[in-house]
């Protein structure tokens, strides 16, 4: 089992379509938009805009 730390403040990104993590962490202060994720899950694999 993987453990994985991060900073309190901090949330995996996920994707929205199959909830699966993908490779960042957000902080709580974040705002983007025009940051593309690709889904690292076999079944899902879709790309998605990150927004907050
Ligand atoms: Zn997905």
């Amino acid at each position: 089992m993987k453990i994985e730390k991060v900073a309190m403040n901090t949330e995996k990104v996920r994707c929205p379509y199959c909830g699966h993590p993908v490779n960042a962490v957000k902080g709580k202060d974040a705002k983007c938009q025009g940051i593309f994720f690709k889904c690292k899950n076999r079944d899902c694999k879709k790309e998605f805009e990150l927004k907050i």
